[in-house]
């Protein structure tokens, strides 16, 4: 059996890059297809862009409802008042199949997935400076001024439980940030233990035969 995969938190404030980053990761970095994106269910209207089942899967607030209750999510929390949450069976699919699993989630969501996922990597993106996440958000014209200054004082909150996270990586040049990402997750797969499960017949191979002779004793 092939070694189960990686969970890996992604947390950013709003207008910190994490949709590009992730992107990056999935068109440039996949060639060997061991990494997938989590697609969450979400309450929140669709974005002019977004497609259904790609970005999220949409959902009214009963649907989402009775999800909780045949307890379809591996967490679920309330952003910006509307409700996100991160499919069980599909992440634990995934997993099982040897795959490196990608959750796009807050803070609220990545302390859950921490105290029920003991192996899961958790990962912080920071802007380079609250200027450029202002920019960033200007930028995108998504948003009128109010909602921006709204954004960015939720964007304070989300950075205040950086301590929380395994790694921090600061996204001033996104080519940059996208190689620090991608060396994170290749050197978990190098872990000692990922690749005693990985490789567990080439070290079998590499050894047959050999007795060590230090655990020989003299009779
Ligand atoms: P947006 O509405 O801009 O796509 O996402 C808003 C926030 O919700 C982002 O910080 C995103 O990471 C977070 N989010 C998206 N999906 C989930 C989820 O399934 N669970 C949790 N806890 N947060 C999520």
């Amino acid at each position: 059996m092939s070694a189960k995969g990686t969970l890996y938190i992604l947390s950013a404030p709003s207008g910190g890059g994490k949709s590009s980053l992730i992107a990056g990761l999935l068109e440039r970095f996949n060639l060997d297809d061991k990494l997938r994106l989590s697609i969450s269910h979400t309450t929140r209207d669709m974005r002019p862009g977004e497609v259904d089942g790609q970005s999220y899967f949409f959902v009214n607030e009963e649907e989402f409802k009775a999800l909780i209750e045949r307890g379809a999510f591996l967490e679920y929390a309330q952003v910006f008042d509307r409700y996100y949450g991160t499919s069980r069976e599909v992440v634990q699919q995934w997993l099982d199949e040897g795959r490196d699993v990608l959750l796009d989630i807050d803070w609220q969501g990545a302390r859950n997935i921490r105290a029920q996922m003991p192996g899961c990597v958790s990962i912080f993106i920071v802007p380079p400076s609250l200027e450029e996440l202002r920019h960033r958000l200007e930028k995108r014209q998504r948003d009128t001024p109010e909602v921006i200054d709204q954004r960015m004082e939720l964007a304070k909150r989300e950075i205040s439980h950086y301590r929380e996270y395994d790694y921090v990586v600061v996204n001033d040049k996104y080519d940059n940030a996208l190689v620090q990402l991608r060396g994170i997750i290749l050197a978990r797969r190098c872990l000692l233990e990922k690749q005693e499960e990985a490789r567990h017949e080439l070290f079998e191979n590499l050894l047959a035969g050999y007795i060590d002779p230090e655990s020989s004793t003299e009779a």
